[in-house]
């Protein structure tokens, strides 16, 4: 018999934790942490989990015996395969049984590398231990009496995959998060005709943004970052997400066309020292004459940062005073944990804030904006919003769907699955709305 059990990712964003079971073989697509749950309970550092048991005890963590570290019971999974290294699909990792194998591209065991290098170990991120076996487009990976064959999507990270599952019941399809607006549409559009050809039973398709769309692409950000770097006469600060290489491209050939260095901040340099010798990524070089480092006035430096410093040398290093005295040669990376540097980079009049990730979507990040609308307004900068997201549009989803032509439609990672169900239900497959933790026989 074959089975699926969707453990997170049911009616919210992120949280992706799918089981499939097939005889005795167990795998689990993607073991994310879901943020919304944590955030219903906790608000670190004074409201913040002490152990496992807690995030047991709120289905923060779901109950599956022989899948935890902390869980004495014989491993029950076979193996862990991550779509992509967002937190929300592979963040809960860190509590698996060490010999419990995880498989995942090439890239995203390099960014999960780097995150765990740069961040604090604590109990709900900690890699250390984790066996990573890495995958490319075209492998076929044997587990029991399961095949997982992935092949590449487009997504606002890199190594992003979808996956064709091989089963005793048939193939299912797992889209992970993808788009076809990027940068390279034909990697989801390839996965989608290769997930067609299997003429599938189920797909497991991710709907993000089955209720709010645009119609955009990352040319015509770049077109719209243009048009405001070049009018702008005073520094530009901008905010995307560290890991969204693509958008990086953007900011840097945007830089470079306006002769502005690109100053990125410390962490953002450690991920890209580390993908450097992806060369499909291409790049640019830490070494570059348009890229610079925020150095943030502070007393001691981490080993990792230490590391990135004897690489680049300190001529590569800028502090904010430096930022200030040339405000018009910049665009400076500013996260909303680096906004105290305002202070010493003095934004003269006619500076511009790029907001280049997406709205606040809950309470907490709400609140992490009006705090950035307060420093912004505090110094009298206009702030514009130049974003596209990394999930696919409802149009192109339905079209996605009519390509795969599968029998069923598991929707995950949507917060509003009826209306996913309703906007497909004249088409021939059938959506099935799903309980978290229940089994769903094939
Ligand atoms: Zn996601
Ligand atoms: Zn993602």
């Amino acid at each position: 018999m074959v089975s699926l059990t969707f453990f997170g990712g049911v009616g919210e964003v992120g949280g992706n934790k799918i089981l499939i079971k097939d005889g005795d073989t167990s795998i689990l697509l993607d073991f994310g942490r879901s943020f919304n749950l944590s955030r219903d309970y906790y608000s670190p550092p004074y409201l913040a989990p002490r152990n496992e048991l807690e995030l047991l005890e709120l289905g923060i963590l779901p109950r599956i015996r022989g899948v935890y570290r902390f869980d004495d019971s014989k491993e029950s999974v076979d193996a862990v395969f991550l779509s992509h290294s967002h937190l929300d699909h592979s963040g809960h990792i860190t509590f698996l049984k060490r010999s419990i194998p995880v498989y995942c591209g090439e890239t995203t065991a390099l960014i999960l590398k780097a995150i765990s290098r740069t961040s604090r170990t604590s109990l709900e991120l900690n890699f250390n231990g984790l066996e990573f076996r890495t995958f490319r487009t075209g492998d076929k990976i044997q587990v029991g009496s399961i095949e997982v064959e992935p092949i590449h999507v487009d997504h606002s990270v890199p190594g992003a995959y979808g996956f064709i599952v091989h089963t005793s019941a048939g193939s299912l399809v797992y889209t992970g998060d993808f788009r076809v607006h990027g940068i390279k549409p034909e990697m989801s559009l390839e996965f989608l005709e290769k997930a067609g050809s299997e003429k599938p039973l189920a797909m497991i398709c991710e709907g993000t943004n089955i209720t709010k769309a645009e119609v955009s692409d990352e040319k015509e950000l770049t077109e719209k970052l243009d048009s405001v770097v070049k009018s702008t006469p005073g520094v530009i600060l901008a905010d995307f997400s560290k890991s969204d290489i693509d958008r990086l491209r953007s900011f840097y050939n945007i830089a470079k066309q306006n002769d502005r260095k690109l100053v990125i901040n410390i962490r953002q340099a450690y991920l890209l020292h580390m993908l450097r010798e992806d060369k499909k990524l291409k790049i640019p070089s830490l070494k570059d004459d348009f890229i610079y480092i925020h150095r943030k006035a502070k007393k001691r430096a981490y080993r990792w940062e230490n590391e990135i410093v004897s690489f680049v040398g300190e001529d590569k290093l800028l502090s904010g005073k430096e930022i200030e005295e040339d405000q018009a040669s910049f665009i400076v990376v500013l996260s909303l944990y680096d906004l105290e540097e305002l202070v010493r980079i003095k934004p003269r009049p006619g500076s511009c804030y790029i907001l280049s990730s997406s709205e606040p979507v809950n309470e907490e990040m709400e609140l992490d904006y009006n705090r950035l609308l307060n420093w912004l307004g505090h110094y009298g900068i206009p702030h514009y919003h130049i974003h596209v997201s990394g999930h696919i549009m409802p149009l192109q989803l339905r079209t996605a769907i009519e390509e795969v032509n599968p029998r069923f439609v598991f929707p995950v990672h949507c917060e509003n699955p009826e209306a996913f169900g309703k906007f497909v239900s004249d088409l021939p497959c059938k959506t099935v709305l799903l309980d978290k933790g229940r089994e769903y026989s094939l």
